[in-house]
């Protein structure tokens, strides 16, 4: 992709913080100044956060990506709700410091 499908302009390649923590190579339109991810770098994207829940005990687990953790500060020993919202797994910390 080197145009903007919106408006025909010329993209140019930046580094961006998606979200914070998260790095990803994205287009920008030099007009409306869009973002564009084109589609390897949605699925590194993806991948990157891709874990597998495993058994310990009677319980599953999980490990949190330390970009999504340093991202919301959360530390070793921290308190979390894990509740359910639009059948999504919400992780939420309990306390702030
Ligand atoms: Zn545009």
């Amino acid at each position: 992709m080197s145009n903007c499908p919106e408006c025909n302009k010329r993209l140019i390649k930046e580094k961006r913080e998606l979200s914070p923590g998260v790095y990803a190579d994205v287009e920008i339109c030099s007009k409306c100044e869009d973002e564009w991810i084109d589609e390897d770098e949605y699925e590194r994207l993806r991948s990157l956060f891709k874990r597998k829940v495993f058994k310990i005990g009677g319980s599953l687990a999980v490990r949190i990506p330390k970009e999504i953790a340093d991202a919301v500060g959360l530390h070793d020993g921290d308190e979390l709700n894990i509740s359910i919202a639009d059948h999504k797994v919400v992780i939420d910390p309990t306390t702030s410091s």
